[in-house]
């Protein structure tokens, strides 16, 4: 009797387990290069005036980021979605609502994705072909949904946990010392979820330490691009 529940309980995890990387497979954490390239990514913006200051201090770098704004802030500041791309930067699409995506039926999922989509597209004449799910929560029906709309999952293997972090220099010390060659940088411009006591916080520390990232890495060698580019380097 134990023996089959210990068969039962083992069988559940590996099914488990494979659809888990099932749903995974085809996302973007990180690219295979040697070379000393970063990509800095800035989720749930866009946020007046944080994202403007942002795309200024880019603009002093002569960095070029890759933005996920959230659908509902695109709405509410459609000017700042206009300006990421004019600066020469790339948008991909991080839903509507910003919902987990598992918490949600197949049918819902794409109706998310369209709908920021359409929004994008209206906005700056092109629709985006990267996706990064909302708490980096990817379940199959997400995989299903995203093969369907032709549109690529992007990770992160460096985060500046932003949203937990207030200080920019720890923010800062938090990517410089995970980023490796090939690194995607999660960081924020915006708040996912409003109903988050701390969601009217200032991104102004998230600005500030980009200032510092982009100071210590080029100083190790390192050059930005956009997600876009950083997948297409050869291996
Ligand atoms: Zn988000």
């Amino acid at each position: 009797m134990v023996r089959k529940i210990i068969v039962y309980v083992a069988v559940i995890i590996i099914i488990f387990v494979g659809i888990l990387l099932w749903s995974y497979s085809g996302a973007i954490v990180t690219a295979p290069v040697t070379e000393k390239v970063v990509a800095l990514t800035y989720d749930d913006g866009p946020n007046p005036p944080h994202t403007q200051n942002l795309l200024d201090m880019l603009e002093r770098h002569s960095v070029k980021a890759t933005f996920f704004p959230k659908g509902q802030n695109i709405e509410m500041f459609p000017e700042s979605v206009r300006a990421i791309v004019r600066e020469g930067h790339e948008i991909g699409n991080h839903s509507y609502s910003h919902h987990p995506m598992v918490s949600l039926s197949k049918t819902d999922m794409l109706e998310e994705l369209v709908l920021s989509n359409r929004l994008i597209e209206n906005l700056v004449g092109y629709e985006p072909v990267l996706f990064r799910p909302p708490y980096g929560i990817q379940g199959p029906g997400l995989k299903m949904a995203l093969e369907e709309l032709d549109m690529t999952s992007i990770l992160m293997s460096s985060s500046g946990l932003d949203w937990e972090i207030t200080d920019p220099k720890l923010i800062a010390s938090a990517v410089v010392e995970s980023v490796e060659p090939g690194s995607i940088v999660l960081l924020h411009d915006g708040h996912g979820d409003v109903s988050d006591p701390n969601a009217q916080d200032s991104r102004a520390a998230s600005v500030e330490a980009t200032d510092i990232i982009i100071k210590e890495l080029k100083a190790q060698g390192y050059r930005f691009v956009t997600v876009g580019e950083l997948i297409e380097l050869p291996k």
